[in-house]
């Protein structure tokens, strides 16, 4: 177990009311249509996997690997893809499901990736956004919570590879 204090952010509770509006709207929004959600892993997983399920019309779900970390917390801005969708997006409604836009690059590279598959459209979902670390002008369509510039894990999120299981949004507070 890596030594660090966490403290609480964002609660199980508040994670759940959002996810079920942010689906409700994703419902309404979809309806009838040919819709690819995809996950990016690897910290997506939670969300993407309670936010699929308030989604109550039919999605395709596809897995996209990514890798940006240098270390366990500093981005190198460099993003690589570890490995892509099984599908083709050509004419489907694609929404994007990411865990947090930090710098916002990661989802720049999404965007324009997949923008050249041809998608009749692309929305993007990410459940966290920090405002304050953005370097460029990403269109995040929908964010389940903004929070401050700092470290957090829990939800999906790690810490060197641990943490993903917590509930809970935590706050890396101080490393020991
Ligand atoms: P960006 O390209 O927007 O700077 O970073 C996006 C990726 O960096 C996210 O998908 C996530 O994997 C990672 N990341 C950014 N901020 C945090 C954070 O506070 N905690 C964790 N665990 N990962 C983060």
């Amino acid at each position: 177990m890596l030594d660090i204090d966490i403290s609480p952010l964002i609660t199980e509770d508040e994670i759940k009311t959002r996810v079920q509006e942010m689906g409700a709207e994703l419902t309404d929004k979809f309806n009838g249509k040919d819709v690819v959600a995809i996950c990016v892993l690897k910290g997506s997983i939670m969300f993407f996997a309670d936010l699929i399920r308030e989604i109550k019309t039919d999605v395709v779900c596809e897995f996209l690997g990514l890798s940006s970390y240098k270390d366990a917390m500093t981005s190198s801005g460099e993003v690589k893809m570890t490995s892509d969708v099984n599908t083709s997006l050509n004419g489907k409604h694609v929404l994007i499901v990411e865990d947090i836009v930090d710098t916002g690059l990661t989802m720049q590279y999404l965007q324009n990736n997949l923008n050249n598959r041809k998608p009749a459209s692309i929305t993007t979902a990410s459940l966290l956004l920090k405002p304050d670390a953005l370097k460029c002008d990403c269109k995040v369509d929908m964010v389940g919570f903004k929070i401050p510039n700092d470290f957090v894990v829990g939800y999906g999120l790690d810490y060197g590879g641990q943490y993903r299981n917590l509930p809970f949004i935590g706050q890396v507070s101080s490393l020991n």
